[in-house]
């Protein structure tokens, strides 16, 4: 636990008390700060005063002696409206702030010499920040890693001026982290996502934008439209910016070029790492988060060899096009985290003779954004409540059947995909759709792909996976 002395002697409201809400509320403890927290669930309240922690209704609690009000980030700031709590806050002029930002103000106390690479953008958060974890790790540095992704950031170990954290920041992290000031900042890339949080696209990528705003160096994917605006003001504000792009060279970063990396960072344009061959890194997702990644590690001093090396050695991560094994000809591959289309699209765009399983709680745009796959679908098994309007959207440019449970997708996708030529297909699970219709979460959804397919006779499983 990394206590939080910036705090000490304070006044702080706590609010939100599922996960990271309770650790953070020991290290302010830890830390000698008298904590007062709430949730609107009262199971939460007493389960926190049953571990030590003191709760008051904040109905209750004189505002105009709160030092700041620590916010979960599940909790709404400003869309679709205020929290009952941040308006009690906002009426006090109460600062209102996260774990993230108590992390920040921490390290600037007590390790300011350490190595902060923060990571944030639409997609592909959590597998940069683990491959950079893993590539510092992979080269005997001290490492940390946590925020959105593992362990909630006050859960590490007490800081330590010689340890690289490398913390995965949402954007509802980054609005209660005014001050977040990383060595090395990363915005992958934008589009439209939780703006039922953040009111509007320009306010969401605004939001972003401050995780690179306080940052040293920066990495920006300038491959969309918001991030090559953000890239190029923070540019004319004078900081040092690298440009990442995976659609064709850029003034000063690295892009590349089939599954090669080009950096031209040092003025030549140099090949300083490939990712053929890399299971974990498929797709031209990837070529963006190795990019990205290459650019943290070598502002932190490793060197070309070091990074392939651990670029080569990268497990990826479970529910991201995880590959579970194969049988004969047939690979099984778990995307559960593919919540969107825009997400099933990277799966999608990176095999050929694809037995799709697809389906759950179909968002917006359903799979219309997918069409240009369809001609890789070899046969969709729908599974879920959008079943109905996936076949719809299929109708005779795709065979589907409505399987309707994973299980029953996986036993009959193995046997079509068995059954069928070719040297190479793949049963994907990429839905497309959050889970919450049959599962608790995208997790829970992978798991149930993966006990499926352990389940097939003859299975050959694939190498090992990290679990978050
Ligand atoms: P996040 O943490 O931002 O949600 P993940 O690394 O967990 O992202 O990846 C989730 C899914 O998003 C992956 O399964 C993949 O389909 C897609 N994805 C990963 N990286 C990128 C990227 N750089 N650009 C677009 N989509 C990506």
């Amino acid at each position: 636990m990394i206590p939080v002395t910036t705090c000490k002697g304070q006044t702080i409201a706590l609010f939100g008390l599922g996960g990271s809400g309770l650790a953070t509320a020991q290290a302010l403890i830890a830390g000698g700060a008298r904590v007062h927290a709430f949730d609107d669930n009262p199971d939460r309240v007493s389960q926190a005063a049953k571990s030590g922690v003191t709760t008051a209704d904040f109905r209750e609690l004189d505002f105009a002696t709160v030092y700041a009000l620590v916010l979960a980030p599940g909790v709404p700031l400003t869309h679709p409206k205020p929290h009952w709590c941040v308006e009690l806050a906002n009426d006090a002029n109460v600062p209102i702030i996260g774990d993230i930002e108590l992390f920040a103000n921490e390290r600037n106390t007590s390790a300011p010499n350490s190595n902060l690479v923060a990571i944030t953008g639409t997609n592909g958060k959590s597998t940069t920040t683990a491959l950079v974890a893993h590539i510092f790790s992979h080269c005997g540095r001290d490492v940390e890693m946590g925020g959105n992704i593992g362990r909630a950031v006050l859960t590490l170990d007490e800081m330590s001026n010689e340890t690289n954290y490398v913390v995965e920041c949402s954007s509802y992290q980054i609005d209660l982290a005014p001050s977040i000031n990383p060595d090395i900042g990363i915005l992958l890339n934008l589009s439209s996502d939780h703006l039922d949080r953040h009111g509007s696209m320009e306010n969401y990528a605004e939001i972003k934008s401050r995780l690179v705003a306080g940052s040293v160096r920066v990495a920006i994917g300038v491959d969309d439209a918001y991030c090559q605006k953000i890239a190029d003001c923070l540019e004319s504000d004078g900081k040092e910016v690298f440009r990442i792009s995976v659609k064709g060279p850029v003034k000063c970063g690295v892009y590349s070029n089939g599954e090669k990396l080009i950096s031209n960072i040092d003025g030549n344009e140099t090949e300083v790492a490939g990712l053929e061959g890399i299971a974990s890194l498929r797709g031209s997702h990837n070529l963006q988060n190795s990019a990205a990644a290459w650019i943290a590690c070598h502002l932190s001093g490793l060197s070309n060899e070091e990074i392939q090396s651990g670029l080569n050695s990268f497990p990826g991560l479970a529910h991201r096009m995880e590959v579970i094994g194969s049988i004969g000809h047939t690979s099984f591959v778990n995307d559960s985290k593919a919540t969107n289309a825009e997400s099933s699209s990277m799966a999608l765009g990176s095999f050929k003779n694809i037995y799709w399983i697809a389906g759950g709680l179909a968002k917006d745009a359903g799979i219309e954004p997918l069409r240009s796959h369809f001609p890789d679908v070899a046969k969709a098994y729908l599974v879920g409540e959008a079943a109905p309007e996936f076949a719809a959207a299929l109708g005779n440019e795709v065979a589907y059947e409505i399987s309707g449970t994973i299980e029953a997708a996986v036993r009959h996708a193995a046997k079509d995909a068995g059954d069928a030529k070719g040297d190479s297909n793949v049963v994907l699970l990429s839905p497309a759709c959050a889970s919450f219709d049959q599962f608790p979460n995208f997790e829970a959804r992978g798991e149930a792909f993966r006990e499926a397919v352990t389940r097939l006779d003859g299975l050959v499983p694939y190498g090992e996976t990290q679990k978050w």
